[in-house]
C-alpha cells in the first residue's frame, strides 16, 4: 500500500522511465532523474506527495501538460508530481467563471468544452499545451491582444503549499500567492491543483488573412507591417512567420498570418482593412482571407510544432523597429536549418500598464526560434544555433517570455527588477526551506539578468 490513490514509483522500479520522461512533449528529453515521480490521482495525493517530500527531505518539482521546452519538471533526486491524471473542468454561466486542473490543455480540451457553452478563453496557440505551465508564465493565447495574458484571467487558485496544506487564494486571501502564479513560471512556491478562470463570450466570426512571400521580401513586408502595428485594432493579432510548411523541399517563406476575433464579418472586414491595404500585394506568392476557427488555428498550429521531434526554443521581446531587425531576421531566417524549424515575428504593441502581478516584461515585438530535428545527434548543433542567433537579437532586446526559453542555454530578464525582488519575498516566506524545485539555470548564470543592450532606434509602442 503506497497511500496515493495513484501511483508513486521509485527510480529503479518498473514504469519509471515511462513516468519520467513519457508526457514531455520535447524528445530531446534531458538526463535529469527524480527520485520518484507521483502519478497524483486527486489533490489529496498532491498533499500527501508534498508530506512525504518533507519526511524524507526531498525536493518537489511538478508537471501538468509536460509542454516546457527545457523539461523544467525533471530534477534530479526530486519528488516529481505529475498532475496528469487530473482532468477535471467546469463551467458556471451565471458568472462565465470556468475551472480547470493544470494539465488539462488549453486548445484540444477547455476551448472545445468552453465552446459547448457559448464562451472562450485565451489558451496557447498550441493546441496540447497544458494550462497549468502556460497559465504561470503569462500564457499567450488567441485573442491576447485583446484581452491580454492569459494570466490575468485566472481570479483564484488552489494550491499545495510548502508545508502540506491545500489552501485557495484570490484577491481577498493568500493574495500573494495569486500574484506570484501570474507570471513566476517554474518559480512558483507551490503545486496548483485549480486554476479558476475568467472567460468571455465566444467571438461569433473569427476571420483569417495570410499573405504568403519570398524570403526576399522581408524587409518591406517587416517595414509595412511594423509601421502599421500601433494603428492595428487590438482584436488583430498580426504574426509574421518565416517556415517550410507551405514548400517543405524549397527555401523558408515568409507567412504573414492574422487573425481576428469579431462579433461579425463586417467588424472583421473593417479590423482588416489595413491589411488588404497590402502594398506588396503584387509580389505576393499567396494570398488567402476567410473565417476561420481556433480548433482550425489549433490544428494548423500543430502541424507547425510535430510530436516526436527535439526540439530547441529561444526569444526576445524588442522595442526595435522593423528595419532594424531586418538584417537580422534575413540571417537567422534564410538559414533556418530543418524542415520543420521556424522563427516568428509577432506584433505585440502593448498600449497600458500591466495590472499588478508577477508578469512584467514585454515589449513592442516578440521575436521566437525553434529549431525542430528528429537526430539525437544534432542536439548540440541546433541548440547553439538557436541560442546564437536569439543572443545577436537579445541585444536589441528587453528580455524575454519564459514560455519559450531554455536557461541552461541562455539565460535573460524574464520579470521587473521589483517584481523579481518581490517574488523573491514570496518564496522566502512561503517556502523557507526551499521545498520547491524553481528556475532551473547553468551553474553560475545569473538568474533574471540579461547581455549588454544595444541602444535601438525603435521607441514603443
Ligand atoms: C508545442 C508548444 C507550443 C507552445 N505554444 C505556446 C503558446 O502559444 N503560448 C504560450 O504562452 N506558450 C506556448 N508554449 C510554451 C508553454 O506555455 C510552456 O512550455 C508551458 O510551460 C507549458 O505548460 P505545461 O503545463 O504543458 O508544461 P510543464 O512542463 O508541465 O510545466 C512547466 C513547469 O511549470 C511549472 N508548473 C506547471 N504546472 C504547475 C502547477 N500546477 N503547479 C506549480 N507549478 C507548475 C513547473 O515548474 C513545471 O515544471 C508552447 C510550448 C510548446 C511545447
Amino acid at each position: 500500500m503506497s497511500g496515493f490513490s495513484g501511483e508513486i514509483i521509485w527510480r529503479g522500479e518498473p514504469g519509471y522511465e515511462d513516468a519520467r520522461v513519457g508526457r514531455v512533449f520535447n524528445a530531446r528529453r534531458p538526463e535529469r532523474y527524480p527520485a520518484a515521480v507521483l502519478l497524483a490521482q486527486n489533490e489529496e495525493d498532491v498533499i500527501a506527495g508534498v508530506r512525504l517530500a518533507r519526511a524524507r527531505g526531498l525536493k518537489v518539482s511538478v508537471r501538468s501538460g509536460g509542454h516546457s521546452w527545457a523539461a523544467w519538471s525533471l530534477r534530479d533526486e526530486a519528488l516529481l508530481i505529475d498532475l496528469g491524471r487530473m482532468r477535471d473542468m467546469t463551467f458556471e454561466p451565471a458568472s462565465g467563471i470556468a475551472t480547470v486542473n493544470p494539465a488539462v490543455q488549453g486548445g484540444t480540451e477547455l476551448t472545445p468544452f468552453l465552446s459547448s457553452h457559448g464562451a472562450a478563453f485565451p489558451g496557447g496557440h498550441c493546441p496540447s499545451v497544458g494550462l497549468g505551465g502556460f497559465l504561470l508564465q503569462g500564457g499567450q493565447g488567441w485573442n491576447s491582444r485583446r484581452y491580454g495574458w492569459a494570466c490575468e484571467r485566472v481570479v483564484a487558485i488552489d494550491v499545495v503549499t510548502a508545508d502540506g496544506q491545500l489552501v485557495h487564494a484570490d484577491e481577498a486571501q493568500n493574495t500573494d500567492l495569486l500574484w506570484a502564479a501570474r507570471g513566476a513560471g517554474p518559480g512558483f512556491m507551490g503545486v496548483i491543483t485549480r486554476f479558476y478562470l475568467r472567460t468571455y463570450p465566444l467571438p461569433k466570426a473569427m476571420t483569417h488573412d495570410t499573405w504568403m512571400f519570398e524570403l526576399a521580401e522581408l524587409e518591406h513586408l517587416l517595414a509595412w507591417i511594423d509601421e502599421l502595428l500601433p494603428s492595428l485594432d487590438r482584436v488583430v493579432e498580426p504574426v509574421i512567420a518565416a517556415t517550410r510548411v507551405p514548400r517543405p523541399q524549397g527555401p523558408p517563406v515568409l507567412l504573414l498570418h492574422t487573425t481576428a476575433m469579431c462579433e461579425s464579418e463586417q467588424e472583421a472586414e473593417r479590423v482588416l482593412a489595413p491589411l488588404a491595404a497590402c502594398p506588396l500585394a503584387d509580389r505576393a506568392i499567396g494570398h488567402e482571407r476567410g473565417p476561420t476557427t481556433v480548433e482550425a488555428e489549433n490544428d494548423a498550429q500543430g502541424a507547425q510544432n510535430p510530436e516526436g521531434y527535439r526540439y530547441a526554443a529561444d526569444c526576445t521581446w524588442t522595442d526595435a523597429r522593423g528595419p532594424e531587425l531586418a538584417p537580422l531576421l534575413r540571417n537567422l531566417w534564410s538559414q533556418l536549418p530543418t524542415e520543420h524549424s521556424f522563427s516568428i515575428w509577432y506584433g505585440w504593441s502593448p498600449n497600458r500598464e500591466l495590472p499588478d502581478m508577477a508578469f512584467s516584461v514585454e515589449g513592442r515585438a516578440y521575436v521566437a526560434t525553434y529549431a525542430i530535428w528528429p537526430d539525437a545527434a544534432d542536439d548540440e548543433h541546433h541548440q547553439q544555433w538557436v541560442v546564437d542567433h536569439t543572443r545577436r537579437l537579445a541585444e536589441l532586446g528587453k528580455g524575454v517570455y519564459l514560455g519559450d526559453t531554455d536557461f541552461i542555454r541562455r539565460s535573460d530578464r524574464f520579470l521587473s527588477d521589483e517584481n523579481f525582488a518581490r517574488l523573491e519575498q514570496v518564496r522566502a516566506r512561503r517556502d523557507p526551506e526551499g521545498r520547491f524545485c524553481s528556475y532551473l539555470i547553468a551553474p553560475g548564470a545569473q538568474l533574471n539578468a540579461g547581455p549588454a543592450r544595444r541602444p535601438h532606434t525603435g521607441s514603443a509602442p
